[in-house]
């Protein structure tokens, strides 16, 4: 046997069969039925779809043979391919080319065959679509001719619509994550180059825009993004898909001047509203990247570590970053503390709440507890609110954990109540708890049902950053305010608090922070500061609350400031259920 030719494109041609990404052993209905069409058409006892790889040819489809595939060496396809034109073969003993190949010589005894060879637009060969016979045959007729030209028409047209199926989302026509996954494998080992991946709008803010302008927008909207970064990415530059909220691609060259320069024109443009149908959208655009050629990790950590970083970069506010191994550590422990909580609260051992009490600054009497969540976890031992809270608040998990909570605080101040030493308690709730109807819901359910008198209840509430829907928050604080229950306005003077924003909820009470009150009795604009909080807050007619008092000057600069209620260390720490009890005894005995 003569050695085999090669098509001048074999290059191009093999990465352009990568590409295409035609799964073996897939079986496809419409490959099955035009070979069975073109079988019973040319009443021929094999027929074939034929994809040839560098080393072998195999079938994407046939019938009358029962191997899957052959070295290339052996298959007519190498020869079909040579040219856009049909290829005929009409006695293969006759053909000095194949009269001693083992298909030949040996089962199944391939004596006539004709391809026509299966060609991409551009001219690339990938394989055959063919019929052969163990008898030879005249060469095809005009007809028969056409008629298998047609089907390889349809063959490739096949080809490429799966390709966009698999590889393009259905809904904006964008190459998508399944695509730059292939393309990551494929590009492997190639010179330094890195992915990018780009957060272009929270998930929460994809679902509000869904939920005011319609689903159709928010495509409309990506659409107009993907422009955005087509024009500002060098020409050619492939954008995928990677999910509803983000876009990835690939850049040459790893971390440097031109990398930071072009992160830096991206979050130049999305700075400024984008208009869609005419209506500005501002993005919060996070970057994230990370060179593939330094990096020894496998596939699936590359799409991780990219899209935690750009995670990070938009939740951040930090515009583009790199990805940096502690980033993965840190997300690694929020997934094991976040499935750890999930069972915590089906255990029912693990979590407990501690009370910390709060009192008159200046008659120091007992006023109420505010309820603290304590999680005792049987290997990682005892584990702060202050880390896990957070975490369940950028997930679900915050709801039923804030169920569990105010459960717990509503029955056990009951009790107290009914036990005839009433005490109020105080329960935190997250903003993410109050954007639905739901956990208000839940809570009047729970004061019928046990009788409280909501007087003794008082919610503390958190701005946050992440509060996405203040309307919808307010409207259940009202809702809370109606039936007597006090809400409390926690960590004042943080963060994204302000008055404006204060104004617009229905408080009761400012509880100005810790961090603000640490000071006040050593550094002298820490205290006007926190006098000019105070009297602002008392013309504005809320209760003030300070919190994390450690000494009596503290406390002393707190009354005289006007300062209506006190919380901290100096006067109780939080205790475990029999702690407080035992202290109030205690108390009133003194
Ligand atoms: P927070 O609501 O501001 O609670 C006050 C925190 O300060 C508590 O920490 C308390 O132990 C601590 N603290 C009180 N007095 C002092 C003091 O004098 N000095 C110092 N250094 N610290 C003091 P903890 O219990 O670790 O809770 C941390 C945060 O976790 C809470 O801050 C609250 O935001 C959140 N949290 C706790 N339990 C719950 C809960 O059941 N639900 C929700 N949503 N959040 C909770
Ligand atoms: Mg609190
Ligand atoms: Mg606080």
């Amino acid at each position: 046997m003569q050695s085999v030719p090669m098509p001048i494109n074999e290059a191009a041609r093999l990465r352009r069969l990568a590409d295409l990404c035609l799964l073996e052993g897939t079986r496809d209905p419409v490959f099955e039925d035009i070979i069975e069409l073109l079988q019973a058409y040319f009443d021929a006892p094999i027929a074939l779809i034929s994809i040839l790889e560098e080393q072998r040819q195999w079938f994407k489809a046939s019938r009358g043979l029962c191997i899957r595939e052959t070295p290339r060496d052996m298959s007519f396809c190498t020869y079909a391919i040579l040219s856009d034109a049909l290829f005929v073969v009409p006695d293969a003993l006759e053909d000095e080319r194949f009269r001693d190949n083992p298909l030949v010589t040996g089962p199944p005894y391939i004596r006539f065959y004709a391809g026509m060879p299966l060609v991409t637009e551009d001219g690339l060969g990938l394989g055959s679509l063919c019929i052969i016979d163990n008898q030879p045959r005249p060469p095809l007729n005009e007809h028969q001719a056409s008629a298998l030209k047609r089907f390889a028409a349809l063959v490739m047209q096949r080809i490429l619509s799966l390709r966009d199926l698999n590889y393009r989302d259905q809904q904006t026509g964008m190459l998508n994550r399944a695509r730059l996954e292939q393309d990551i494998l494929t590009r492997r080992g190639e010179q330094a180059h890195s992915l990018v991946a780009i957060d272009v709008v929270s998930p929460q803010m994809l679902n509000d825009i869904v939920k005011a302008l319609g689903y159709q927008f928010s495509q409309d909207l990506m659409l107009t993004i993907h422009a955005e970064l087509t024009a500002l990415l060098p020409a050619k530059t492939n954008i995928y898909r990677i999910s509803q909220t983000r876009f990835g691609f690939f850049l040459d060259g790893g971390r440097g001047p031109a990398s930071e320069a072009l992160f830096a024109a991206i979050l130049e443009r999305f700075k400024q509203p984008l208009f869609c149908g005419g209506i500005p959208i501002q993005t919060q655009v996070g970057i994230g990247a990370i060179e593939l050629s330094h990096s020894q990790a496998s596939l699936p950590d590359w799409l991780r570590m990219v899209v935690s970083a750009s995670d990070d970069a938009r939740t951040k506010g930090k515009g583009s970053g790199w990805y940096e191994p502690g980033l993965g550590r840190a997300q690694q422990r929020a997934f094991m503390l976040l499935s750890a909580l999930a069972e915590a609260l089906q255990s029912g051992d693990q979590l407990r709440l501690a009370y910390q009490p709060r009192f008159d600054a200046h008659s120091g009497a007992l006023l109420s507890a505010e309820a603290l969540l304590r999680w005792e976890h049987p290997f990682l031992g005892a584990l702060s609110p202050g880390e896990f809270i957070p975490l369940a608040e950028r997930t679900s998990m915050i709801r039923p954990l804030s169920l569990w909570v105010i459960r717990q605080a509503v029955n056990q101040a009951t009790g107290w109540y009914r036990a005839g030493m009433p005490l109020k308690v105080s329960v935190n709730v997250s903003a993410e708890d109050l954007d639905g109807a739901q956990f208000t819901d839940n809570l009047l359910t729970l004061l019928a049902d046990t009788g409280l008198p909501p007087q003794l209840l008082e919610l503390e509430f958190t701005e946050s950053a992440v509060c996405q829907s203040p309307e919808l928050v307010r409207e259940q604080l009202e809702r809370l305010r109606r039936v007597g229950i006090d809400v409390a306005i926690d960590d004042f003077g943080t963060g994204y608090s302000n008055w404006t924003y204060l104004r617009q909820l229905p408080a009761t009470a400012v509880k100005l922070d810790r961090s603000l009150i640490c000071n006040i009795s050593s550094d002298e604009r820490d205290r006007r500061l926190v006098e000019t909080l105070i009297g602002l807050g008392l013309r504005l007619g809320y209760r003030i609350v300070a919190e994390g008092i450690e000494c009596a000057d503290t406390l002393e600069v707190l009354r005289r400031a006007g300062c209506h209620e006190v919380q901290g260390f100096f006067l109780a720490r939080p205790m475990e259920l029999h702690a407080l009890e035992s202290w109030r005894a205690a108390r009133e005995t003194a």
